[in-house]
């Protein structure tokens, strides 16, 4: 806990951590982990909590834009179940946050109380084969026929794809413009004829889907543009107008991923004994723990900073930047170290410590690689 959280916050974590405590005991998590479906059901009891209209305004059925709460909600579920954590992501940010900031009146008069309680959930389809680090690469077409656009191509690695109600999706609408120009963000209704998916294995995250998505002249209305057909063409200052919030969506996982392994290592060396000694008085070990703690610690600062920053309207992308790289590493050196800690049981896949270092290894990458984080960090320091 932090000085930035006031004290409805610590009621929030207390809220999360009761609610995981009754519904998501480890033989739960580890059952929907092998099966590789999304806890779907465990989401709809979450819907209870009140806690899905943190990036909506009041007026849209939210809570009012608490960006700082939502951060609490992802970095308490991601502390023991971070697949849980990005479920609550597409609705929450994907949907609530993106649409709150980038949709029309009616965009948001339509999905914004839907999202608020949790009854809608959406994708955020950005990736292509081509197109990773440097997203406007994309060359999914948008072109327009008649009142329609008729889109076509493919994306990839897009997390709850195949379970989302919409995916919002960055699509090429002028092929003849510059890479970064050109290109519009749609609002893609699950079902629609032409919209398939293949299921992607991976080695985190297993109870969340990752899927390709075919796009096979899929038709949408032009009232599906993000922000409307006045916003055709500015798709790239949508996506930098949300890359904060983004980053500290992910910072917000990392640091939950770390605080979990932090807890299990801890709980492991004050438990047991090596050589009849207390592992606790074992000093590479409690090196060890003093190092994850003050790091875990460094991460949450820098998040909850930036958090408060955005909502009070200030600038912090280097923050944000900061906190998705710092968190994101720090999430992978804390579960590291907890592998570590606990030897053998470690690597036991009954326990939970390797389920949180598989889950740490990929948010380096998604939602942008360190290495790019870090050239915007340099980027904002050379000017
Ligand atoms: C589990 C998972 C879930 C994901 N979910 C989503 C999702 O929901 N939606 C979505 O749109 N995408 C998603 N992604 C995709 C993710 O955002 C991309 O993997 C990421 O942006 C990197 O793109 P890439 O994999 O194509 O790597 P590349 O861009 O090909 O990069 C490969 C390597 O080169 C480095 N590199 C590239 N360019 C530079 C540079 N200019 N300077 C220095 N180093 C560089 C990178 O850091 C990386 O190490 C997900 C990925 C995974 C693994």
């Amino acid at each position: 806990m932090n000085d930035f959280l006031k004290p409805q916050k610590h009621a929030l974590v207390e809220k999360i951590r009761q609610f995981l405590k009754e519904n998501c005991p480890p033989e739960t998590i580890r059952a929907f982990e092998a099966s590789e479906l999304p806890p779907l059901d465990i989401r709809d009891k979450m819907k209870n909590l009140g806690i899905f209209g943190y990036t909506i305004p009041e007026a849209y059925g939210g809570a009012g834009v608490q960006l700082s709460s939502a951060a609490v909600v992802v970095e308490e579920l991601s502390r023991v179940w971070p697949a849980l954590a990005w479920i609550y992501i597409g609705s929450v940010f994907y949907g609530g946050s993106n649409i709150a900031n980038l949709g029309t009146t009616e965009q948001k008069e339509k999905f914004l109380p839907l999202l608020a309680r949790g009854d809608l959930m959406m994708a955020y389809a950005l990736t292509e084969p081509e197109a990773g680090s440097d997203t406007t690469a994309a060359q999914l077409t948008a072109l327009p026929e008649g009142d329609e656009f008729v889109i076509s191509g493919s994306k990839t690695f897009i997390s709850l794809a195949d379970k989302a109600d919409w995916l919002i999706t960055l699509t090429r609408t002028d092929p003849d413009a510059p890479q970064r120009k050109g290109l519009s963000m749609f609002l893609i209704p699950n079902g629609v004829k032409g919209l398939s998916f293949n299921k992607i294995p991976k080695l985190g995250y297993l109870s969340s889907s990752l899927c390709e998505v075919f796009f096979d002249s899929v038709r949408v209305p032009a009232e599906n543009v993000l922000g409307g057909p006045e916003m055709l063409n500015h798709g790239m200052s949508q996506l930098l107008q949300t890359l904060d919030v983004e980053h500290m969506e992910i910072a917000a996982c990392g640091v939950g991923v770390a605080q979990g392994a932090l807890d299990l290592a801890l709980a492991y060396a004050k438990q047991h004994k090596r050589d009849g000694i207390p592992m606790m008085k074992n000093q590479s070990i409690t090196h060890k723990l003093a190092e994850m703690a003050t790091q875990l610690h460094a991460a949450r600062l820098i998040l909850y900073n930036g958090c408060q920053l955005l909502e009070n309207r200030q600038p912090a992308s280097q923050e944000a930047t900061m906190a998705k790289y710092f968190a994101a590493e720090t999430a992978k050196h804390c579960t590291t170290e907890a592998m570590h800690i606990c030897g053998e049981k470690g690597d036991d896949t009954d326990q939970e410590i390797q389920r949180l270092f598989r889950d740490s290894l990929v948010l380096s990458i998604g939602g942008g690689t360190s290495q790019i984080l870090k050239n915007m960090i340099a980027a904002h320091l050379r000017h």
